[in-house]
């Protein structure tokens, strides 16, 4: 069994390059509890609105001397960060299995992929640059310039905390930004844990500030201050709308990565093997908690039968516990009321005619659990369009099949929804599997892949699912400003 480690980091604001102590002790502070046992892991102050607006001054403070180093030098602190990530890849992936309740080798893996966000934008700060551009009147030429944006609002959601805000941070900071980051309520401590990180690695004071807060109190102080000039969301489609809303009057730059609804289509030739054996990681990742996970799974209807048996096998070995124990496959879900969301999901669709066909609930025989956090692993067949748990992001480790008969039919159901973040396609005709991919709408297709994502490509949503992309050479982006100066070109005198 391992343990959650000692903290390197103190459970307070962090702004300046030194925690801000005062509103610590105070009511206004969030208790962070493992999800898997209840146990206490710390209280967190929050941040109000005082210290929110002084994180932002601090910040647009230590942008004038950050974008003046140069990009190469930049990149170097964001490299450093990535390699001292990975040289204390053990605690802080203890520290974060702890704090959101993932299975430790999820944790582990979500510490590389963090690191290699800071290596990939570590890398792409020097190659930001302008161009030169002939001017159509003699004796004129034009500069094109790619400059930082200013301050940043960065805010993160608790299923991949680490990763999400190393996404928005190695970006904002490669651009010559600097940022204000406000995780997630559950999760506070894992950005906390990064902030001495950074400032070992050689990160000036203020560059980066984290302020652990409310939603409804720092999303608001981000939105309104004029030195804040991008936000960049990752969360729900409802904060979006409220978020977009907010910053419409200082007309702010905006990068949403919201919800999701994805199409999983098994074609009648896929190999349901590696069909099975891939949606089950899919849906068992972070139990079901993520934008790109599968929410619909649309099989065609001679191969229904098949993939049930497959499945009831695979969901019978699971093992579910603390992520902190052995071999744990799932862990708990993030909170009680969200085991509550997909509890009344199941049994809405249940009431309307779908069957629970394959359960594993085998946690309840396992001591020192906080069995109001789990949430049994389950496959609902029968379910139909109109359904919440197929007309809805799930957020839990649900699997709902969807029959279909015809290709055309499984590609218009698969995209008669709002959202377009990521979809999956399995089969083994190559052609009609590139067919199908170029069909859906969405940011992201997975064809015979269950985990497409990867810094060196540009995730983002299309529909209602967001705006803009995070990594590939399109994510600095989101926190550069093009500008143009039109001069007289100098000549040599003849
Ligand atoms: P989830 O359903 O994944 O918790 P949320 O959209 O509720 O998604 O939360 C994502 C992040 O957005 C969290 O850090 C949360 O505190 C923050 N948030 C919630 N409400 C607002 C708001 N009105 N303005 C800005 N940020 C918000």
């Amino acid at each position: 069994m391992k343990t959650c480690p000692p903290f390197w980091f103190e459970p307070a604001p962090w702004v300046d390059g030194a925690w801000r102590q005062a509103s610590h002790r105070g009511s206004d502070a969030c208790t962070v509890r493992n999800p898997a046992t209840g146990a206490l892991l710390a209280e967190v102050g929050r941040a109000d609105a005082g210290t929110v607006t002084a994180a932002i001054e601090g910040a647009a403070r230590a942008g004038r001397g950050w974008r003046e180093i140069p990009a190469a030098a930049r990149g170097e602190v964001l490299k450093r960060t990535a390699a001292a990530l990975l040289s204390r890849r053990d605690e802080v992936a203890r520290l974060l299995t702890a704090e959101q309740g993932k299975p430790y080798p999820q944790a582990a893996g979500e510490v590389d992929y963090a690191a290699s966000f800071f290596q990939w934008f570590g890398e792409e700060a020097r190659r930001v640059h302008g161009r030169i551009v002939p001017h159509p009147e003699p004796g004129r030429e034009f500069l094109v310039e790619q400059c930082p944006a200013g301050v940043a609002g960065l805010i993160t959601p608790w299923n991949f905390p680490l990763a999400q805000g190393a996404k928005k941070v190695a970006a904002a900071l490669a651009a010559g930004c600097t940022a204000v980051w406000k995780p997630a309520e559950a999760t506070p401590l894992i950005a906390l844990a990064l902030a001495p990180i950074l400032a070992e690695a050689g990160l000036p004071p203020g560059v980066l500030q984290i302020v652990p807060g409310k939603g409804s109190v720092v999303g608001p102080v981000l939105a309104a201050d004029p030195r804040v000039r991008v936000l960049s969301l990752t969360g729900s489609t409802a904060t979006g709308i409220s978020l977009m809303a907010a910053a419409a009057p200082g007309i702010k730059r905006l990068s949403l990565e919201l919800g999701g609804n994805a199409p999983f289509i098994i074609l009648p030739d896929a190999d349901l093997e590696l069909v099975t054996d891939q949606l089950v990681r899919l849906k068992m990742f972070v139990s079901g908690q993520v934008c790109v996970t599968a929410n619909r799974i649309f099989v065609h209807a001679d191969r229904e039968g098949e993939l049930i048996e497959r499945l009831a096998a695979r969901i019978a070995a699971l093992r579910i516990g603390d992520g902190l124990a052995e071999g744990i496959d799932a862990g708990p879900l993030i909170h009680t009321a969200a085991c509550r969301d997909v509890r009344g999901r199941v049994a809405e669709a249940v009431a309307a005619g779908g069957r629970i066909v394959a359960e594993n609930r085998s946690f309840e025989d396992v001591p020192g659990l906080d069995q109001q956090n789990f949430f049994p692993p389950t496959v609902v067949a029968g379910v139909e369009d109109s359904m919440r748990l197929a007309s809805e992001e799930i957020f839990g480790p649900v699997i709902p099949l969807l029959s279909y008969r015809t290709l055309p039919e499984a590609v218009d159901r698969a995209n008669a929804t709002p959202y377009g973040l990521a979809a999956y396609v399995y089969g083994t005709d190559l052609a009609r599997l590139r067919a199908v991919a170029s069909a859906l709408e969405a940011g992201i297709v997975g064809v015979n892949e269950w985990r497409p994502l990867k810094a060196e490509i540009p995730f983002g949503g299309v529909k209602q699912s967001g705006i803009g992309a995070e990594g590939g050479e399109e994510g600095i982006r989101e926190f550069l400003e093009t500008r143009v100066i039109s001069m007289p070109k100098p000549g040599v005198e003849r």
